[in-house]
């Protein structure tokens, strides 16, 4: 993490700065930022005599303990995904790995500082070439090696400041360990240059409800006790704004929070038309979990991301377990299983990934099964297990299609265990031909996260890429609209469950293209149900319809806002 280092002067008054929106809200507060992480110039000591070695050694380990076990500590006191992100970066910061370089360079008379810095980034050279989620985190080794130099130097813990007010934490970006820790009532909104709408720090922030926004431009130049204006719907940041009209739109979002709050389902218009509001989910836990909002099902299991660490495949019986567990969670309603989306970013390691210069592109999803179609076979019949045991038969749907004969090979093999075959929209390609697919299939899902990585040519991983990636290009917009106009046409149902499907006001727009479904992190439904329930179809509609004449996704949220009134 760094504090703002720029010498250009800061932006000027009523400057709006624009990002990715990430957790709705509006807060107007001072900004602060996070404390300097300590200088670590590599050639300032000199190496150390034979005779220090020993003692300079045991107070390397002394700091990485002590590290390890602040983080650790805060762990303790910190609740759900903020506790395990404390958790992971405390076990990062005793991991043997990273520890051994540093003992052993510190043997060979490197002074502690500069063999912490320099074992780090041997591990961050190798993670970022390693790529996909070991790349993600780069961002915890470097806090860790900082805390640790502060540790050694006796300097104060780097990180973010504890404000006496409620303030906007602004930062280049921000380390997990730090945004765990965050109280919501003091840090009221995040906003960051850098980080995806899948990052540490987006996460953290939905799980904490205060509104963020990343990748946002020009915001290194934004002094530490401005005032500021964040937007987490538009995705903006508005310095030094007209205090009594930034009070107001603070309040008036305010009210729409209450009313999610109070929203109990199901999903529908103001006029009655209704659409199914789902969650998303990646376990059991999380299943129990959405099960206590007014989530009506689940519109996709993300089943890969229960094997991230399995090293061998797991068995029929314990895959069916874990299935079980989700689908006892919503019983008697409608459950989405996704076959495994292994590879890109979420290589699984009995899946056989091949070695390719651009996963992304490459063998992912259910392209896995072309050359291992048992893994494909075996998950099919842990889900028809799962739905026997648990008497609530899901749909099962395949990531990843791009052509109308894989989506009838998958359709064929899943209706062979006897499930209801879908596949996901999310290349291009698929949303062309989605007419043909549906020939094959009972249901599509589109994955706006990938199609909008795929349709804008641009890793959905890339902060420097984040506004292609937004689900607003109307690009974008415009084969969702396709898909969903040809599941219309022969009467089969089309959900979202993509990150789109989270933004209240682009969940209306989809609904006006005629999505069937809406399926969001659960956090997100009731947001989602709220905003549906206070506009017609007619008004989803013409939203709808006006995004599809813009060109830029900052005109299409404006045009859709302005026909939702
Ligand atoms: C998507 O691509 O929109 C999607 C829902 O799948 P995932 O985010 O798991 O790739
Ligand atoms: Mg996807």
């Amino acid at each position: 993490m760094t504090a703002s280092s720029s010498l250009t002067s800061p932006p000027a008054i009523g400057t709006v700065l624009h990002g990715v929106p990430v957790v709705a809200g509006v807060q107007y507060a001072p900004v602060i930022r996070p404390g300097k992480p300590p200088q670590i110039d590599p050639g300032a000591d000199a190496d150390l005599d034979e005779a220090d070695r020993a003692a300079e050694g045991e107070r390397f380990s002394a700091a990485a303990a002590t590290v390890a076990e602040r983080l650790r500590e805060r762990a303790a006191h910190a609740t759900g995904s903020a506790s395990e992100v404390l958790a992971a970066t405390a076990t990062l910061a005793q991991d043997r790995g990273w520890l051994g370089v540093a003992e052993k360079r510190i043997k060979d008379g490197a002074p502690a500082v500069r063999a912490v810095n320099a074992a780090i980034e041997q591990f961050v050279e190798m993670f970022t070439k390693l790529g996909g989620l070991m790349a993600e985190r780069v961002t915890d080794l470097r806090d860790i090696r900082n805390r640790v130099v502060a540790e050694l130097k006796g300097l104060p813990e780097p990180g973010v400041p504890v404000p006496d007010e409620p303030s906007i934490l602004c930062a280049e970006d921000l380390a997990p360990a730090d945004t765990a820790g965050l109280d919501p009532t003091l840090i009221v909104a995040l906003a960051t240059t850098l980080g995806g709408p899948t990052s540490h720090t987006a996460i953290i922030a939905r799980q904490l409800g205060i509104p963020c926004i990343v990748a946002v431009t020009g915001l290194d130049d934004v002094p530490a006790g401005a005032m500021a204006l964040v937007d987490g719907t538009l995705g903006t940041i508005t310095i030094g704004p007209d205090e009594a009209a930034a009070r107001d739109a603070v309040a008036e979002a305010q009210r729409a929070a209450a009313s999610a709050a109070n929203w109990s389902g199901p999903g529908a218009t103001a006029d009655g038309h209704a659409v199914a509001v789902l969650a998303n989910v990646q376990d059991g836990a999380a299943a129990r979990s959405a099960s206590q909002t007014p989530a009506e099902g689940i519109g996709l299991f993300r089943t890969e991301l229960c094997f991230l660490n399995t090293e061998t495949e797991p068995t029929v019986d314990e895959q069916a377990t874990i299935y079980t567990e989700v689908l006892e969670a919503f019983a008697g309603k409608k459950v989405v299983v996704r076959t495994l989306d292994a590879g890109s970013d979420k290589p699984l390691k009995f899946a056989g990934h091949p070695d390719e210069a651009n996963p992304a592109l490459g063998v992912r999803g259910i392209r896995i099964s072309f050359n291992n179609p048992a893994i494909l076979d075996h998950q099919l019949e842990g889900i028809a297990k799962a739905a026997e045991r648990s008497g609530n038969p899901p749909w099962v749907m395949a990531p990843m299609i791009a052509t109308a004969e894989e989506a009838k090979n998958f359709a064929d093999k899943a209706r062979s265990y006897g499930l209801t075959p879908g596949v996901m929209i999310e290349v291009p390609a698929a949303a062309l031909l989605a007419d043909r697919i549906l020939e094959h299939v009972d249901f599509l899902s589109i994955g706006t996260n990938d199609l909008a990585q795929y349709t804008m040519a641009a890793d959905r991983m890339s902060a420097d890429l984040a506004t292609l990636t937004d689900p607003w290009q109307p690009a974008v917009l415009a084969l969702v609209a396709m898909t969903v106009k040809a599941g219309v046409a022969v009467g089969k149902p089309v959900g979202v469950c993509g990150e789109a499907a989270a933004d209240p006001v682009l969940a209306c727009v989809l609904t006006g293209f005629g999505v069937t479904s809406l399926s969001a992190a659960a956090a997100a439904v009731q947001g989602v149900g709220a905003k549906l329930a206070q506009v017609t179809l007619q008004q989803c509609r013409d939203a709808a319809e006006a995004v599809l004449t813009t060109s830029t996704a900052a005109d299409a949220r404006a045009a859709a806002m302005s026909a939702l009134g």
